[in-house]
């Protein structure tokens, strides 16, 4: 039966969608080189929505580097639950603009999905609280949750200053759950919680042999070249399966419960949707078998060369370099620490240079990475909404990827339940050319979260 408040959010989608087409046209890249007017534009716009929308409260936490979160509530009664809400304003950068088939901040609908920077990561999470708040603010006024929300302006960037957002703002911030609406379904139409986060740390390596680049003809042979010294400690690191090869390097690790390999199996998912949505080449073998796919990506580290550097394609000549450079990223799986991780990372390969050549490391901020406990009540209350908001089973996967806000969530607001969901899919292309935003699951996600709070409220 489709209730009232399904029947309202549909009505309410022509606007949603405007709405977040709004946001989408602000071009609110996080990363230093980029403009970051844009990033307070898009805060001032979230605000403005919130404001329009008759919130309360409505401030901007701001961290260091000036990138602001928006804080926004509507509350009820003490004695209700309250609920935090998180999404980010902030986006990636368009990377290859000329691969996109519509501007990336000119939102454009193509059959069944909205095409732009931002259309699923994170912008349709702040509609998606939004308008799902909205909703239920009115059909439940104040028998429904205390809602806050934090809507973050420096994740794609690392977040660098979100803890100390959160830990000035404890007792604003306080709550009884959290979602965190910046992950996705397994496949469109399948409703999905992340149990499961990667955690990440990254470490830039320069390798040095002589004080400026030589001819070629006239130096090379006795002196090393550093390109190559360098590729021989990148491939110290890995096996040929791409396990990896530091010792003690997984001692932490907390291998999957047979209950949630078997979770991981019910997805049924095949070698070869994996190939095709990642785009392998067919004679490319992978390094793991197919029935370990997800477990690979979900539960267990991984070592990825980001780039590399000697000299350039463009001035290649017969040159013996000077230098060659490498940022080396590594996932982590949980229960495994990144500070420990990328520690015994700088000294493996330290331990590796060859022939004496001067090699420099330095290390990026990193993430832990994260599981959670679904045992809380309200993934129960969650998982329920979301089957009938999509009509059919939610699941319970994990991520490959990183979300620094979900441990630092549950850290300082007191152990608090961590729920994420969110209108990412296999074919939204989050971070890389032509995102998008599958239309008829950003109806589904609001109406889930809508009915959740309904569900919480009984
Ligand atoms: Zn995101």
């Amino acid at each position: 039966m489709i209730s009232e408040i399904e029947n309202r959010i549909h009505e309410g989608m022509p606007g949603y969608i405007e709405a977040l087409k709004q946001l989408v046209r602000i071009p609110s890249i996080s990363f230093d080189n980029f403009d970051q007017k844009f990033v307070l534009d898009s805060a001032e716009a979230v605000k403005k929505m919130f404001s329009e929308a008759g919130y309360t409260n409505i401030q901007f936490l701001l961290p260091p580097s000036g990138r602001p979160s928006v804080y926004a509530e509507s509350l009820t009664r003490p004695e209700n639950p309250t609920i935090l809400l998180y999404a980010h304003h902030d986006v990636q950068p368009p990377m290859r603009e000329q691969l996109w088939k519509s501007a990336p901040f000119e939102p454009e609908t193509r059959g069944d999905r909205l095409y732009g920077r931002g259309t699923a990561d994170d912008k349709a999470g702040i509609i998606t609280h939004i308008a799902a708040c909205s909703q239920v603010r009115k059909a439940l006024g104040d028998k429904g949750p205390n809602l806050k929300f934090i809507i973050e302006g420096e994740e794609e960037s690392g977040s660098a200053g979100f803890a100390e957002i959160l830990e000035k703002n404890k007792e604003l911030l306080k709550c009884d759950a959290v979602i965190i609406a910046d992950l996705g379904n397994f496949a469109k139409g399948v409703p999905s919680i992340t149990t499961t986060l990667r955690g990440m740390s990254a470490v830039n390596v320069t390798l040095r042999s002589t004080k400026a680049p030589l001819h070629s003809g006239s130096w090379s042979g006795p002196i090393p070249d550093p390109a190559q010294a360098l590729c021989r400690m990148i491939t110290e690191l890995t096996r040929e399966d791409g396990s990896i090869a530091i010792p003690h390097f997984e001692d932490g690790l907390i291998p999957p419960t047979t209950e949630e390999l078997e979770s991981y199996r019910s997805l049924d998912y095949s070698e070869e949707t994996f190939r095709n949505e990642g785009g392998v080449l067919d004679r490319v073998q992978l390094n793991v078998p197919g029935d370990k796919i997800l477990e690979t990506l979900w539960r267990r580290p991984s070592i990825v060369v980001t780039a590399m550097e000697a000299g350039s394609r463009t001035n290649a000549g017969n040159v013996l370099q000077d230098s060659a450079y490498a940022r080396i990223g590594i996932r982590l799986a949980p229960g495994m620490d990144a500070g420990a991780c990328t520690q015994m990372l700088v000294e493996f390969l330290q331990q590796h240079v060859p022939n004496g050549l001067e090699c420099t490391i330095t290390t990026e901020d990193g993430a832990n990475p994260f599981t959670t406990d679904i045992a809380h009540p309200f993934f129960k209350k969650m998982s329920d909404a979301m089957t009938k908001a999509y009509g059919t089973e939610t699941r319970f996967i994990g991520c490959g990827a990183s979300i620094p806000g979900a441990e630092l969530f549950r850290n300082t607001l007191g152990g608090i339940p961590v729920l994420m969901t969110g209108l990412e899919d296999p074919e939204c292309a989050a971070h890389g050319e032509n995102e998008s935003l599958y239309l008829p699951d950003f109806e589904r996600g609001i109406v889930a979260e809508a009915l959740f709070f309904e569900g919480i409220s009984q």
